[in-house]
């Protein structure tokens, strides 16, 4: 994009960011929509506004800027038949970039309500504007669109916020006190002490200092209040691949549905930088588009989402569940899926508490990666995770180790991943090694690892280190409310010891049914589940048929 004598050219087409409209498209949108003739100068939105109506250009040229008013950064400018519009504005969110008219055109303003109806009738629409709004979503990653956020590398706020934030695919820049120069006069203009730090900046305007992810999450609208105390069919716990699936399925077959989500929507699957076994996706998909997209789908069917809301504790009242959530909620359903998934395991190495969040991660998506850009990193584990991470770090990092205990990358890894870490330049596999400790001070600079065949130890650079070791329930909070199995698994359907109240039908669980009736379980957390995405997915939506069958049992819904 170019800009001379006051003319400006439009930018290319970015992967698919910024395509174009047919005419025939156009003429459709404009018949359901209001032309408006906008002149030089006129501002259509600000970052940090709500907005209602979705805007094609029909003549003239729109930019789309950064920080409006402050340190603006031109970011894409749009000619005739061009939409202008972010993800936020499909999931009813506050803008993260302004629109400004650089000359003067008119443009067609549609309602998101009409728009929906349009898309209805014309998925080709539907589908351009969503992808071009999800690739717009990685531009404005890569671009820190949307907060800004100031604070020491070290401390473990700014940790807990940039994870946060990270995790929730929110665009954000992020200034660091040791390491930018115009970070103290920025403090100085924002009127913020340094012991005040980590603060958050948004819409350039509002300070927020060390926010709480639940203030955070307010103020940007990140979930949905469930405090209207209207009456539930069916709560989900966890939205992962699993809890979306049975929150897509159950709103969309009349059911009311609350997802209860502590971290983010998507789960484990979302810190995936390309899946490629997910069934309808040959050249795989991203788990952070896969989130975005369930999320969608999940809205438009009227399932609402709360995040960050952290369930801790299951109660059981007259026939109703009970739960509890941390962000202060008491929610309440005859029936409950949980499918609060698991984690990876920390690496037991003394001392790796204090690089927990700067340097050593337990996801590789594109945030991770922007921040180590050029460095030698390691990465521990050897199933797929581990490889996945591996070969998608080699576009960013300078080199990576993948370090793994035993001596057989087949064992554990798919055969197209071992294949593909073993051909990616930059690569090297380290088979037989334990890392023993890490070393620098503030941030990692180096390894200790160790050959568990030799037992001799060597020193490996390495800035950042990345870990994918054998996975833990989160079914801590269920503990006494549900059977869980040694390894606190959820157990189900047939692998129930002793189910609580028996049934009409002879009183066994139901398949995905626990210990308690009404209370279902899938994905990961799951007593003998698959740990796979399409596994997870699948037992969501079975669950919901289930939860059915059990509400037309006891004769109980939202309408009865
Ligand atoms: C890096 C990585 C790459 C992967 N790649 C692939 C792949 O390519 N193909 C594949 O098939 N599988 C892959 N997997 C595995 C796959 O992602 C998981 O099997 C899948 O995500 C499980 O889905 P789930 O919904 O059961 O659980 P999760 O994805 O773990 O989601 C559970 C959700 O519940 C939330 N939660 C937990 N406790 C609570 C609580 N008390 N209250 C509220 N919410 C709670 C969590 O925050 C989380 O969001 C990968 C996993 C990882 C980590």
């Amino acid at each position: 994009m170019s800009e001379d004598a006051g003319r400006i050219d439009e930018t290319p087409d970015h992967a698919g960011a910024y395509p174009r409209l047919s005419d025939a498209q156009v003429q459709l949108l404009a018949a359901h929509g209001v032309t408006r003739s906008k002149a030089e100068g006129e501002v259509l939105y600000r970052e940090g506004d709500d907005l209602s109506d979705f805007y094609v250009v029909l003549s003239g040229k729109v930019a789309v800027v950064q920080n409006i008013g402050r340190a603006e950064r031109l970011v894409a400018v749009h000619g005739a038949g061009r939409f202008l519009g972010e993800l936020n504005l499909l999931a009813g969110q506050p803008m993260l970039l302004s629109a400004v008219v650089r000359e003067a055109g008119e443009v067609v303003a549609i309602s998101l309500d009409r728009l929906r109806e349009v898309v209805s009738q014309q998925p080709a629409i539907g589908d351009l504007v969503l992808r071009a709004m999800l690739i717009r979503r990685s531009l404005q990653i890569e671009i820190g669109a949307g907060l800004c956020m100031l604070g020491s590398r070290y401390s473990s706020d700014s940790r807990r916020l940039r994870a946060f934030v990270a995790r929730n695919r929110i665009p954000y820049t992020w200034i660091e006190l040791e390491r930018d120069s115009g970070a103290e006069a920025l403090l100085r203009e924002l009127g913020v002490a340094p012991d005040e730090t980590p603060v958050v900046v948004w819409r350039g305007e509002q300070v927020l200092r060390n926010p709480s992810n639940a203030t955070l999450a307010q103020v940007i609208r990140l979930g949905h209040d469930v405090s209207g105390g209207e009456r539930l069919d069916l709560i989900v716990v966890g939205a992962g691949p699993a809890g979306l699936a049975a929150a897509v399925y159950g709103a969309s077959e009349g059911l009311a549905t609350v997802v209860v989500e502590a971290v983010a929507t998507g789960g484990q699957a979302a810190t995936s930088p390309l899946i490629e076994n997910y069934l309808g996706f040959p050249l795989g998909i991203s788990g952070a588009e896969l989130a975005d997209r369930a999320e969608l789908q999940a809205e438009k069917f009227g399932a609402r989402i709360t995040v960050p809301a952290r369930a801790f504790r299951l109660e059981h009242d007259g026939g109703h569940h009970v739960v509890a959530t941390d962000s202060g909620e008491t929610l309440t359903a005859p029936a409950l899926v949980i499918a609060t998934g698991a984690a990876y395991r920390r690496l037991d190495v003394p001392g790796i508490d204090r690089f927990e969040g700067t340097s050593v991660y337990h996801a590789a998506t594109e945030i991770e990666a922007n921040l180590c850009r050029g460095d030698p990193v390691a990465v521990v584990g050897g199933g797929n995770s581990a490889g996945q991470a591996t070969v998608f770090l080699a576009r960013y990092a300078g080199k990576v180790s993948l370090l793994v205990r035993h001596g057989d990358l087949g064992r554990d890894m798919s055969r197209y991943l071992v294949d593909r870490v073993e051909r990616t330049p930059g690569v090297e596999v380290f088979l037989n090694t334990e890392v023993r400790e890490l070393v620098g001070s503030g941030s990692l600079e180096a390894l200790v690892i160790a050959d568990l065949l030799t037992g001799e130890t060597r020193r490996l650079d390495a800035r950042a280190l990345f870990v994918f070791i054998g996975a833990m329930p989160f079914t801590e909070w269920l503990r006494g409310a549900v059977e869980l199995d040694d390894h606190g698994f959820v157990r189900t359907g047939g692998a129930v010891g002793s189910y609580d109240e028996p049934g009409p039908d002879g009183g066994a669980a139901r398949p995905l049914e626990t210990s308690r009736p009404g209370i279902f379980a899938a994905g990961d957390a799951r007593s003998g589940s698959v740990k796979r995405v399409a596994a997870a997915v699948g037992e969501g939506a079975m669950a919901v048929r289930f939860v059915h069958e059990y509400l037309a049992e006891v004769g109980r819904n939202s309408s009865g």
